[in-house]
């Protein structure tokens, strides 16, 4: 755990340069806007720890595959977002003497991203080694309004000499993945231009042998100089080198005066825009951005963000790393996804950083839907499934590949593209749960925004696709006289190879359940088209899968009375996470063989089940289980506390719900785990949320209701927040001993606190003593 970085309620402050974390600080600065986003890296070049990173949604590159042992059904290739012009970069010379914060004394450093304006901003002196002195100030930030541009204001001033400064800003599309199976580099040029102001450098992504789309994107820049407030003439001798231009400018500079270099990027890419227009459209859109100015563009940056925060702040008092917590984690959700564009989705570190490929995961449909469900319109959210809907044929291909059939579909553990990505054995055939989370998924969208229309549109192909897996991938035993699931890994990483995981098994009774239970009322609505498509034979299939979700095998334990994670659990040597302290974590420091055979716990599993039916069981049988394996978890995915954060709270264990709490809220701005360098933890945010929301206030959603059931952890003052429910927007203050809940709509709203039922009207609030506990 580190803790550099300041507390403060609305930026992630550096004061003073950390080199040694400067890449956890890269990660942790990242800008973006949902359609391109980048790490927090320097502008001028920096010889010391840094990965340089730059993306555009959407836009990746099939790696070839790298495994030591091949295995039939692996994927052939992963496909990764691809890192992609740098367009940051601003080499500064002074005189003969390159500036490079490795190499020269920095004083005064300060790097802060600004929440609630969306810009990073930067100052810093350098000392070089000639005595020179120089202090720079720069900001940048990525448009949420024009969501293919970004501007950069770069300031220098030498503050002891008189000299020759030259500034170099580059589009640099010299880039790698760090991460490439074969070191490969995987953009070629296709065309680069300049002017003395302008440069423009469009790049396709290399041939390959796979079937995948190739992408072309277009980067330009537009530069404008001051001196001292003065916009200046100027010259630049371009640079021209393997796909890299840039138009280099020297100056002569007298002592104190400020000389600003603005710079105006776009970066279109033919996801977007057809390549023969590239050139065209790019300039275009340069010249509108250019033309709006810096101030304006900063400005109206602003505005969007203020927008956005009026809707979706989380305001804490009484705690200012809490607060600066949670807005980290909101902004860094609301500058991953936008709901824009049915293709794109939430890799699990966003725009941050390499690790996971930027690919997609069961930790969208898991842990990111409930923040879009209840923070934007029901719109962004069915993007999200609608993304899935489109990939059914691919996962129908994925399952056929691995023997299934008649439409069964098996969803990727990692994808892209609808194609599978993973390929360790465990995971990519047996952490098949994804599947499940998938179905979830839609009943969570529906039973929250009543949009039943989805299912006949949409929704009910996938589930049927799904629950064909699922009748195929069991088998009856006749041993047990129940059907069985043999070979699973369940989200619970450290166990490979289990039979009877107990969160597979129920939720793939319960995807069996209610697939019938929904084409019993969704089935007559479907399109003739989709019914010739899916060839569904209604009664014998629901009976079938109705056959196996009642007579399912939960593995249990009678004595203890709680479900057991597989089959043999109890088998293994009872310990507990106390007992270990020494030695966490332990994917660091034991042996595979050793966490595989050990009873501890990755992630949220069993409990994972309990959390998503958590209507099937009572407290009590909850508070058996979370007793049982709340102490063998070691949470060693980040996705693990919020599941524990919710179950507590549910159970009124306050202290505990907190002290879990304290595991997500800050894990990247603290580098709780030691890889942030990585990049953010992005989709683990939204757990984190989902603490605050579904833990801390209790927000259900059943039976057609919104429900809150608050309390107030002793370390806030209050808490406030805004939710979303069927067109309502509820603006939810808790403080000590009372709910306050203001219907910001015009229509009336129903909602459930502490089970009671309380009408509140358009425009009107209401508020109920709590007690300050769980009811
Ligand atoms: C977790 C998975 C998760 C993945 C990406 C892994 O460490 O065990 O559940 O999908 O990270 O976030």
């Amino acid at each position: 755990m580190k803790q550099y970085i300041q507390h403060d309620p609305w930026c992630v402050v550096e004061q003073g340069f950390h080199a040694n974390y400067n890449e956890i600080t890269e990660s942790l600065m990242s800008l973006g806007n949902g359609r391109m986003g980048q790490r927090g890296n320097f502008e001028e070049q920096y010889s010391g720890k840094t990965l340089i990173g730059n993306y555009v949604a959407g836009v990746f590159y099939p790696d070839k595959t790298r495994v030591g042992w091949w295995k039939n059904g692996y994927p052939r290739y992963f496909a990764k977002v691809l890192n992609a012009c740098n367009w940051t970069r601003i080499d500064v010379q002074i005189d003969n003497e390159i500036l490079d914060l490795a190499t020269c004394q920095v004083s005064d450093f300060r790097r802060v991203l600004n929440m609630k304006e969306g810009h990073l901003a930067r100052t810093f002196v350098a000392t070089l080694a000639s005595g020179k002195q120089v202090k720079v100030e720069s900001l940048r930030f990525c448009s949420l309004i024009d969501d293919e541009a970004a501007a950069i204001r770069y300031a220098i001033t030498p503050l002891n000499f008189d000299g020759i400064i030259t500034l170099t800003p580059y589009l640099d599309g010299n880039v790698s993945n760090r991460d490439s199976n074969y070191g490969e580099k995987f953009w070629n040029e296709i065309k680069k231009q300049a002017t003395h102001n302008e440069a423009y450098l469009e790049l396709k992504t290399k041939d390959t042998e796979f079937e995948t789309e190739l992408f072309n994107v277009a980067t330009a820049m537009k530069i404008a100089l001051t001196i001292d407030g003065q916009a200046v003439d100027f010259q630049s001798k371009t640079i021209e080198e393997d796909k890299q231009v840039a138009c280099q400018i020297v100056l002569q500079a007298t002592a104190g005066q400020e000389i600003v270099l603005y710079k105006y990027v776009v970066n279109l890419s033919s996801l977007n825009h057809a390549p023969q227009n590239l050139l065209t459209q790019t300039k275009a859109y340069l010249k509108r951005i250019a033309d709006k100015g810096f101030e304006k563009l900063k400005a109206e940056q602003a505005q969007a963000w203020a927008d956005s925060w009026a809707k979706n702040d989380i305001v804490i008092e009484g705690d200012v790393a809490a607060q600066q917590g949670i807005r980290f984690n909101i902004f860094q959700l609301e500058q991953t996804y936008t709901g824009k564009d049915e293709r794109l989705n939430i890799g699990p570190k966003g725009f941050t950083g390499e690790k996971y490929g930027g690919s997609t995961y069961w930790d969208t449909e898991a842990y990111c839907l409930p923040f879009f469900l209840a923070t934007a319109e029901a719109s962004v959210a069915r993007q999200l499934l609608v993304y899935r809907h489109k990939h059914l044929q691919k996962a129908i291909e994925n399952a056929q590949k691995l023997g299934f059939n008649n439409g069964a579909a098996l969803y990727p553990m990692v994808t892209m593209t609808g194609e599978e990505c993973h390929n360790e054995w465990e995971i990519t055939f047996e952490e098949i749960h994804r599947n499940g989370a998938i179905a979830y998924a839609i009943f969570d969208y529906v039973r929250h925004t009543n949009d039943h229309a989805y299912l006949a549109e949409y929704g009910l192909e996938v589930l049927i696709a799904v629950a064909r897996f699922w009748a195929q991938r069991v088998n009856w035993s006749e041993d047990k006289q129940k059907y069985v699931m043999l070979g699973v890994t369940g989200p619970n990483e450290y166990e490979n190879n289990v039979n009877n995981n107990f969160y597979t098994n129920y939720l793939a009774s319960w995807c069996l359940r209610y697939t019938s239970a929904e084409i019993g009322t969704h089935w007559p609505l479907v399109s003739a088209d989709a019914k010739t498509r899916i060839q569904l034979d209604v009664k014998k299939e629901t009976a079938q899968w109705r056959h196996i979700a009642e007579n399912m095998h939960l593995p249990y334990d009678q004595k203890r009375q709680v479900y057991l994670q597989q089959d043999g659990f109890l088998d293994k040597e009872l310990l507990t996470v106390a007992d270990i302290a020494s030695q966490r974590p332990i994917n660091q420091q034991w042996s595979w063989d050793r966490i595989l055979r050990s009873c501890f716990i990755k992630q949220a599993d069993v409990l994972q089940g309990l959390y998503f039916f958590e209507d099937d069981f009572d407290d009590n049988s909850l508070a058996r289980h979370f007793d049982f394996y709340e102490p063998m978890t070691v949470h060693e995915s980040s996705l693990s506390p919020c599941v524990h954060v919710i179950l507590a709270a549910q159970l009124g264990r306050q202290e505990k719900a907190y002290e879990m709490y304290l595991r997500t809220a800050r894990l990247d701005l603290d580098d709780y785990n030691n890889d942030t360098e990585d990049g953010c933890h992005i989709t683990s945010m939204a757990g984190t949320w989902m603490s605050v929301i579904k833990g801390f206030a209790g927000m259900r959603v059943q039976n057609d209701q919104i429900s809150f059931r608050p309390f107030l952890p002793q370390q806030w003052q209050s808490y406030t927040f805004r939710v979303g429910f069927r067109g309502v927007w509820l603006r939810v203050a808790v403080r000590p001993n009372e709910i306050e809940i203001t219907n910001t709509s015009p229509d009336p709203i129903t909602v459930q606190i502490h089970h009671q039922a309380i009408t509140i009207l358009g425009g009107a609030k209401e508020a109920v003593r709590t007690q300050g506990a769980v009811a």
